[in-house]
């Protein structure tokens, strides 16, 4: 069998998007991929669904992976012929222990590469609004372990030396060592005053930063309890942080938001997550898929033997239009050939989509439940005309029956299945119990429905209890009304049944609380 290959990658400090282009590369291509706590969440969704995921991070439940073990496990996945991608939290080479997983590789000549990642000791006070260096307070900086016994400490690092060699220093690893190693420092000759910053978690929902001195930090941490992993960063840029703090200032910081819509449809969602400040973590419970139900797809193919006799095409959602084109194209059935067909689109987001495919539709209603449809065509439908109404098989009654009280044959199309998704999300049921998930987004009846099945699934006995204590919000009352019938409080529901709505519904619940 031909060897395989690792890929020894940085997968940045937490922030999913702080992965190199690179490492992204080989995270999504790989067979096999080895990782452990401080690989952000997120980055885990971006692994195929076909890959092994072997955890090899600290677990109360279990054994830590020793650092040979890890070594060898990599080997030999290796030797079975698979791609390797072994993520590490921030850069490898910076106290990844990279070398020693890169020798035992070479020795049994098993090719790797190398992907750096951005380090926390950088980014992590970057994103807590502290430079590492800056031009009129430090020129440079160091970066150290903590991680050591104080004893090891003592003769690994020379303070004498590392105290006054740098502007700046940064200590990793260093949290329950602050006492010793603020000491050694002004025994060495910084003065008590130098301005100490820990940032935990830094880029991640949980960011959390505490600012004091050499002489009060230690007991700073211990009456705040601040826990690791954080970065410590001594010096004068610290108090950079007064003018040049950002990410606390957007208005969704610290909230994961669990986004559970189909992961087609997740993109738009979850971009604006991130861009308010908020995270988003992806946890898809329906698919869609095109129909193969022998009668559906029978139904379908009839009604588009005759695209000429429609003067109406009626769209209801974003899906809806995308699964037609699909049938047309299956169908081999030109567009053209509904040349007499006006066509309407329910709500901005399908008209949009309509339009990218060059149809304008013709008319947009005022509200954005299917009712508004027919308040603004009524007067221009005719009794014995013919409308064709392609939606998922989910789809509410209301609208053909509507139409057919106005005298309009409406032909019903269900050009494509929501089928029910229930992935195993070990991290997701830990974020749930650690209280790591503050929000859930619902954006349809069976989203809610399929997420507390997908908990059931994977160990929730009283899945609505998991959720207790998570803000709940819905895109709309029918949703809010099925969360609410399944056992969960809903928070909010937007007024508007768009993503815009819901974010929006985001944005209140935060400036409320
Ligand atoms: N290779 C990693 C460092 C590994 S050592 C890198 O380049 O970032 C592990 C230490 O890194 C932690 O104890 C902590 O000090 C720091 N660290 C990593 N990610 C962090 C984060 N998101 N927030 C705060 N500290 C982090």
């Amino acid at each position: 069998m031909s060897k395989g290959k690792v890929y020894l990658v940085g997968a940045g400090p937490g922030d999913p998007k702080l992965i190199t282009v690179r490492g992204l590369e080989a995270l999504k291509k790989s067979d096999a991929v080895v990782f452990d706590r401080l690989a952000g969440p997120q980055l885990l969704g971006e692994i195929s669904p076909a890959a092994e995921r072997i955890y090899v991070g600290k677990r109360p439940d279990r054994h830590t992976m020793k650092q040979e073990e890890i070594n060898q496990l990599l080997v030999d996945l290796a030797l079975q012929g698979k791609t390797v991608c072994r993520l590490k939290g921030g850069d490898p080479t910076v106290f990844g222990r990279v070398g020693e997983e890169a020798e035992l590789l070479k020795k049994n000549g098993v090719p790797y590469e190398i992907v750096p990642g951005i380090t926390s000791a950088i980014s992590v006070p970057a994103y807590a609004g502290i430079p590492v260096t800056h031009r009129d307070l430090a020129s440079s900086f160091s970066v150290i372990t903590g991680h050591e016994s104080p004893d090891k400490l003592d003769r690994s690092i020379q303070w004498d030396k590392v105290t006054n060699a740098t502007g700046t220093l940064v200590f990793l690893m260093g949290v329950s060592k602050i006492g010793y190693i603020s000491d050694q420092l002004m025994k060495h000759g910084r003065p008590p005053s130098t301005p100490v910053a820990l940032v935990r978690w830094g880029t991640r929902a949980e960011q959390d930063t505490l600012v004091g001195t050499l002489a009060d930090i230690e007991a700073k941490v211990l009456e705040a309890d601040f826990q690791p992993p954080a970065v410590i960063v001594v010096g004068e840029v610290v108090n950079q942080r007064d003018a040049l703090r950002w990410v606390e200032d957007k208005p969704l910081f610290g909230r994961r938001i669990l986004v559970t819509r189909a992961r087609s449809q997740a993109s738009e969602l979850s971009a604006r997550i991130d861009e308010l400040g908020g995270e988003p973590y992806e946890y898809p419970v329906i698919e869609t898929r095109m129909t193969d139900a022998p009668a559906a797809v029978g139904a379908i193919r009839n009604a588009l033997a005759e695209p000429e006799s429609y003067d109406w095409v009626m769209l209801t959602s974003v899906n809806g239009v995308d699964f037609f084109f699909r049938w047309l194209e299956e169908f081999g059935v030109d567009i053209r050939r509904l040349h007499k067909a006006e066509f309407a689109a329910v709500g901005p987001a399908t008209a949009a989509v309509l339009k990218a495919r060059g149809i304008l539709a013709s008319q947009l209603p005022e509200t954005f439940q299917a009712e508004g449809l027919m308040d603004s065509l009524a007067s221009r439908l005719q009794p014995g005309q013919r409308a064709l109404l392609p939606r998922g098989d989910l789809a509410r009654r209301w609208l053909p029956e509507e139409l057919r009280k106005l005298g309009v044959e409406a032909v019903e199309l269900d050009v494509y299945e929501t089928i029910a998704a229930a992935p195993q999300d070990r991290m997701l049921m830990e974020m749930l119990l650690e209280g790591g998930i503050h929000a859930v987004t619902f954006t349809s009846s069976s989203t809610v429905t399929n997420l507390l099945e997908a908990l059931r699934k994977m160990g929730a006995e009283r899945p609505q209890d998991l959720l207790h204590g998570v803000d709940i919000v819905c895109i709309g009352p029918i949703t809010a009304k099925t969360a609410g019938e399944n056992g969960l409080r809903v928070t909010a529901t937007a007024q508007n049944a768009t993503i815009e709505g819901l974010i929006q519904t985001l944005l209140d619940i935060q400036s409320q609380a």
